[in-house]
């Protein structure tokens, strides 16, 4: 290769790598089919290229479907899909510093809107800081809607009835509503200058294809503006890839499918494979690609390559790969100093995922690495102190760790699609410490966050119950029934509350003893509400001694009590026992001038 048609070859993008996210049924799998099958037939120019795993759409192809349309040059050389749709095979397929995919799809069915999983796939968006378009899929079945089949969604549009337009109308403007919700501004694709800044909502049917070429045309467009500088000198060089599945193959023992996301790996290369403790190196015996036909179920469906350049789906054929898990990520390899900096890099990674932890706080564990980075950060979103995050199933160990915790609303063990290992139920009840597991991101910290807010709740009444509130009363002269031990008289709750054990002073400050019991109509009572008038009995007091039988007296507020009302809980009180706290510093004052000072 002569010198100057290498440089050129470096100079050359990268075909960006698309995943496809949204809620179940929302039409991740139909869309996928349909830019499989594409609009042309297989025979035209420039018809798709299987890959392993993934699908790839020359640009020529692209320019097909979208001739309508297409508006300038570009440089890519096309849109590699990854076949598996959803947010497991987001996180779970990853490379350096981020998700595996350049750039995603986020399909809403646009009759029904934003669901959870929805939510999530913004969330996991977000966390990776992963370019994405909206597909706003199923406009095919808005009522009144009629489809011309596999055109521009704006040649569609224009076709459309005024009650189906107005229809599809309203439902992009509930989707920008809710993406500004989750702070994204985003508009109808044609309304967008800058597609940096806004989140382009692409109107398509799956089933149908109308948009289709418009949500490509944006894909590229958005490629060639945010991702440039990363495509580049990205075709030749060390091969970087990521397992999407580790497989046994008839005759070949076990394979590795993986997408290549950078540079070109050749039969012969020694690669090195992460692994949960460290690092496997091999090399590659053989490079597989799909045979181009359609018949995928024939006996030979692979053919044997010597190279392939990124970004690209192939099966490898290498020794020793029992072990070897999807998702992980893999890298030729020269030397042993590339084996070590591999090594260092993963470790540097897992920590810096994991170190971002708390004194205090739920453990954490998840399926993946990639799981795991969403889920630290929506948990710190949520406000969630973390103590302890980490890969793998919950044992015994995460129970102590979680149960040493101070604060009771911390024992929790939060865990992601992961498996609880024998004993760690029995022990978590043992220890008080709750498990939350779930499959989804969203309501695995919706039920968390909803148990924490009920048990602070609870506390919250507990503590306002125990607290000694403002009270003040009448005694009732012409109801002296017993002078002494205990004195029995009728009184009128003038402002709070009394209960049972208050104790009691005069408006000089002086004590007058504790209310032992409370009677209305006979029956024994434990409260008695502003306003009631009923017989208590006091212990500690004389009538005509200490007290005149006719005196108004206040329940003894202690004085922390009192701090905590005044602080938090003053509308908690009725306006009369509001009245009554505000006279009762002075009261206390007169026998302790310092008193709430
Ligand atoms: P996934 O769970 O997100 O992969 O959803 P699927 O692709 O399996 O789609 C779920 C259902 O919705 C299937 O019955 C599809 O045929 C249907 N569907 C998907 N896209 C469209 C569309 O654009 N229009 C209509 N009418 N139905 C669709």
């Amino acid at each position: 290769m002569s010198k100057k048609s290498k440089k050129d070859k470096d100079k050359q993008l990268r075909t960006p790598i698309v995943s496809v996210l949204g809620h179940v049924d929302h039409g991740k799998t139909t869309l996928l089919d349909k830019i499989r099958k594409g609009r042309v037939t297989a025979k035209e120019a420039g018809g798709i290229t299987q890959h392993i795993g993934a699908t790839e759409i020359p640009i020529e192809m692209i320019k097909n479907i979208c001739k309508d349309i297409w508006r300038k040059e570009v440089e890519l050389p096309g849109l590699l899909f990854i076949d598996t749709p959803g947010h497991k095979a987001f996180t779970n397929l990853r490379r350096r510093g981020g998700a595996l995919a350049d750039l995603a799809i986020l399909i809403v069915d646009i009759n029904e809107g934003f669901k959870p999983q929805t939510e999530e796939a913004l969330s996991i968006l977000r966390t990776f800081r992963t370019p994405f378009v909206v597909a706003a899929n199923k406009i095919d079945k808005i009522p009144a809607w009629q489809s011309p089949g596999f055109v521009p969604f704006l040649k569609s549009y224009s076709m459309q009835e005024d009650i189906a337009k107005n229809r599809l109308d309203n439902k992009i403007y509930e989707l920008i509503g809710k993406l500004y919700e989750f702070g994204f501004s985003a508009d109808r694709f044609d309304r967008i200058t800058d597609f940096t800044r806004n989140v382009a909502i692409i109107p398509i049917s799956a089933l149908t294809g109308e948009g289709v070429p418009e949500l490509l045309l944006v894909l590229v467009g958005l490629a060639q503006r945010f991702l440039e500088d990363s495509l580049r000198l990205h075709v030749s060089g060390k091969a970087k890839g990521t397992i999407l599945e580790v497989k046994e193959e008839k005759g070949m023992g076990i394979t590795c499918d993986v997408i290549l996301y950078d540079g070109t790996l050749k039969v012969g290369d020694r690669i090195a494979i992460a692994m949960r403790d460290g690092v496997k190196v091999t090399h590659v015996k053989g490079i597989l690609k799909p045979r181009p036909s359609q018949e995928m179920r024939l006996e030979s469906k692979f053919r044997s390559v010597k190279s392939v350049v990124a970004a690209a789906g192939v099966k490898l054929i290498a020794a020793d790969l029992e072990g070897v898990l999807a998702g992980s990520e893999f890298e030729a390899i020269e030397s042993e100093k590339d084996i070590e900096e591999f090594r260092k890099r993963l470790e540097k990674e897992y920590e810096e995922i994991e170190i971002r932890t708390d004194e205090e706080g739920v453990v954490l564990k998840t399926d993946t690495l990639g799981s795991l980075e969403a889920l630290i950060n929506e948990l710190k979103d949520a406000g969630i102190k973390i103590k302890n995050a980490e890969v793998g199933d919950v044992d015994k160990r995460d129970v102590i760790e979680a149960s040493a915790n101070r604060d009771e609303l911390n024992r929790v063990i939060i865990a992601f699609s992961v498996k609880l290992l024998p004993g760690v139920e029995e022990e978590a009840e043992k220890y008080g410490v709750r498990v939350f597991r779930d499959e989804i991101i969203y309501s695995l910290i919706d039920s968390f966050v909803k148990w924490r807010e009920e048990e602070k709740r609870l506390r919250e009444k507990q503590k306002i119950e125990e607290l000694v509130k403002p009270c003040k009363i009448k005694l009732l002269k012409e109801y002296i029934f017993r002078r002494s031990k205990p004195a029995v008289v009728g009184i009128r709750v003038l402002a709070g509350e009394l209960k049972r054990d208050a104790k009691l002073i005069k408006a000089d400050g002086s004590p007058a003893g504790s209310v032992r019991s409370m009677q209305k109509e006979g029956e024994n009572v434990p409260v008695a509400k502003e306003g009631e008038e009923l017989a208590i009995s006091i212990d500690g007091v004389t009538i005509g001694r200490q007290l005149n039988g006719d005196e108004v007296l206040y329940v003894d507020v202690p004085e922390r009590h009192a701090r905590v009302l005044e602080k938090d809980l003053m509308d908690t009180l009725s306006e009369e026992a509001k009245k009554a706290f505000q006279e009762f510093p002075e009261i206390k004052r007169k026998v302790n001038p310092f008193w709430g000072k």
